[in-house]
């Protein structure tokens, strides 16, 4: 008998080995009355149960492989300036003093209170922040209940985790790195994101992966043989050898990839007819920094900066901001940055902005309207990224434009932040380039008037997407509608670079389309020349670049463009990607 199960596929590549059942199910934390006497004593055992985590935490960084594409000790180094930070190291000794109750039910209160912040943060990437205050509050809850806290208990006791496929509930950034070093060959869990760092670092690591398979627990059988196809996100439990020789097929051909892939690390992403094509990187932490070089990225085309200003209770001031910046900027030796201007409001809000949150807060007040309406918010960042702008090749760039009044009040602003640096002797670059996003229906239509200002535009597929088809971006009810290929957004691209290619402007695209291998050819045959995207995409979109003639796509993309039906629409996309095109 064979069962399957699909999940997400998050990290590809094919596995086949043996079953390893991880049986930690979700903690049950009770509250309980601590009485005055023991109240100490209860702080004590919080603190000892956060210093056993440390310790766990570092010994697990000593063991991080080298020579892997994504700095994972960074990954780490967040669990543990998490378990430093006050919210999580003592605002649960606060309570366990002022209500009495025990160490875990504390600690519960903290990260209920975190996570509800985190829960209303529209981005993907940083709403896996909310993960990582899982992976960390659930180790500190483990040790304060006794229970094993990672794999190492599986290997301690003589369960060698060599070859095995490990499936669990969910796993931290720090059971992945440990489960590499053990010779683990994949992983499923029931739970965590397509965007979550587990994910990420599995990605890195290249150990196959599937995420959100519920249930998988219940259906599989200690040390049963399975097969896991990370891209198809498909579990098996099967002895049928003509299956299990179809998959060792896979798995030879999938190592082959792998070794083309790593091979054009060094290589510059230039088409078979010599197009150049700029790939930068889009980056939101420290962590993806350093990624950025291992991925041969040729700088950063979108630094989100809204990570800055959330999360706590004031906004960062110019000189807290200029130092971040500046840190990025130095940091790239000299290479491209782009510097996005504050993203926020509406459903990202954040602490010190008071308002209400309007019945569309998508449409509302966010990101350049949020910002022209509060100069005491927008100055101080224009400030600070001009004043960054001396310590390398810095661009900044600014979300949500729709009108153009918005582009030359924004200009005005930038002369006024020159203007007033200038007074008080401070450096700045004067020509640094001030670009767009196009990420509304209204400025792509207007891309020509705008790009008669601007120094560059940047296409941000995520947001054109949701406001051409009128569909929210996180609404999973409508996401069957949310889709890059219907042909009024692909109209907006094309548009969008034309009107760049006749101003003589760069035009880039940093939304996740730009990232998707899928779309690399169609975007090459539309003209656009600029990538921008998570780092650990960067050699996969390179790969195609390097294996495309761009001469020959455009035929096929006019048709694309032209065609009404979705179904044709995808088949031709498919035929561009097809090998021998
Ligand atoms: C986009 O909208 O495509 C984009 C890159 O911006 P964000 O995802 O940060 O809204
Ligand atoms: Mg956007």
């Amino acid at each position: 008998m064979t069962v399957a199960l699909y999940g997400f596929g998050v990290s590809r590549g094919v596995a086949i080995g043996r079953a390893c059942i991880l049986a930690r199910g979700a903690l049950d934390i009770v509250e309980y009355a601590i009485p005055n006497k023991f109240v100490d004593e209860e702080v004590a055992r919080f603190e000892a149960a956060l210093a056993t985590a440390r310790r766990q935490l570092k010994e697990i960084r000593n063991h991080i492989p080298t020579n892997t594409p994504v700095d994972i000790a960074a990954f780490i180094d967040t669990h543990l300036l998490m378990m430093e930070d006050t919210s999580l190291a003592t605002a649960p000794i606060h309570s366990i003093r002022t209500i009495k109750c025990n160490a875990e039910w504390a600690l519960k209160l903290q990260r209920d209170a975190l996570v509800r912040v985190f829960d209303q943060i529209d981005d993907p990437y940083l709403r896996t922040r909310k993960d990582d205050i899982d992976h960390v509050v659930n180790r500190i809850q483990r040790i304060l209940l006794n229970e094993s806290t990672h794999l190492h208990d599986a290997a301690a006791t003589g369960n060698r985790l060599n070859g095995y496929i490990v499936l669990a509930d969910d796993l931290s950034p720090a059971d992945t790195v440990f489960m590499q070093h053990q010779g683990v060959v994949a992983f499923v869990t029931e739970y965590g994101g397509a965007t979550s760092h587990t994910t990420i670092l599995a990605r890195s690591l290249g150990i196959p992966a599937i995420v959100g398979v519920r249930n998988a627990r219940r259906y599989f059988q200690p040390n049963e043989q399975l097969i896991v196809d990370g891209q198809q996100g498909l579990i098996l439990a099967t002895k049928d050898p003509a299956i299990v020789d179809y998959y060792r097929g896979e798995q030879a051909e999938e190592q082959h990839h792998r070794e083309q892939l790593s091979k054009t690390r060094e290589k510059p992403a230039i088409s078979l007819d010599r197009e150049t094509i700029a790939l930068y990187a889009n980056i939101e932490l420290p962590e993806d920094l350093s990624a950025i070089a291992r991925a041969g990225a040729k700088g950063v085309g979108l630094y989100r900066t809204e990570l800055l200003f959330m999360n706590r209770d004031d906004t960062p001031g110019e000189e807290e901001q200029f130092n971040a910046y500046r840190q990025v900027v130095e940091a790239m030796k000299g290479a491209l940055v782009t510097i996005r201007t504050l993203d926020i409001g509406a459903d990202k809000q954040i602490s010190g902005l008071n308002g209400t949150i309007p019945a569309n807060p998508a449409l509302g007040l966010r990101a350049i309207r949020l910002c022209l309406k509060d100069p005491s918010l927008f100055k101080p960042q224009l400030r600070a990224i001009l004043r960054a702008s001396v310590y390398g090749q810095v661009r900044m760039m600014v979300p949500m434009l729709s009108t153009l009044h918005e582009v030359l009040h924004v200009m005005q602003l930038v002369e006024d932040s020159k203007r007033e640096l200038r007074h008080q002797g401070r450096e700045f670059n004067a020509q640094m380039p001030l670009g767009g996003m196009i990420e509304v229906p209204a400025a792509a239509l207007s891309a020509d008037l705008f790009a008669k200002h601007l120094d560059f535009l940047s296409i941000g597929t995520n947001d054109l997407i949701q406001y051409t088809i009128a569909t929210d971006r996180i609404d999973d009810s409508v996401n069957y509608l949310y889709d890059p290929l219907h042909p009024a957004v692909l109209r907006l691209i094309q548009m969008t670079i034309d009107a760049g290619r006749r101003a003589a402007i760069p035009v880039g695209m940093c939304g996740e389309m730009a990232g998707d291998s899928k779309y690399t050819r169609l975007l090459l045959g539309m003209g656009l020349r600029e990538f921008s995207m998570h780092p650990t995409l960067i050699l996969e979109v390179k790969r195609i670049i390097r294996a495309s003639n761009v001469a020959v796509l455009s035929d096929t993309v006019n048709r694309v463009i032209s065609r009404a039906h979705p179904d044709e629409i995808v088949a031709l996309v498919n035929t561009l990607n097809r090998d021998d095109f």
